[in-house]
């Protein structure tokens, strides 16, 4: 069972992604292909955080990883 909270991280200057819905692929009722459970969108460069929605209505945070961190997470 997936529960919520995916997270999609970006990088310090990216201002676009594409991720795959973890709900969606998880959900055994309407099971996706990989290509309709995929969801993208834009971020603004001054934005730290953001949200996605996949078709289907799943909420994705988006989170911008801070440079001066990227050494520390283990
Ligand atoms: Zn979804």
């Amino acid at each position: 069972m997936i529960g919520e909270g995916q997270t999609i991280w970006l990088a310090p200057k990216a201002i676009s992604f594409t991720a795959v819905c973890d709900a969606c692929l998880g959900d055994e009722h309407f099971p996706e292909s990989y290509l309709n459970a995929s969801v993208s969108g834009t971020l603004r460069l001054e934005a730290r955080h953001g949200w996605a929605t996949c078709r289907r209505g799943h909420e994705i945070r988006v989170e911008r990883a801070k440079r001066s961190l990227a050494g520390a997470i283990r």
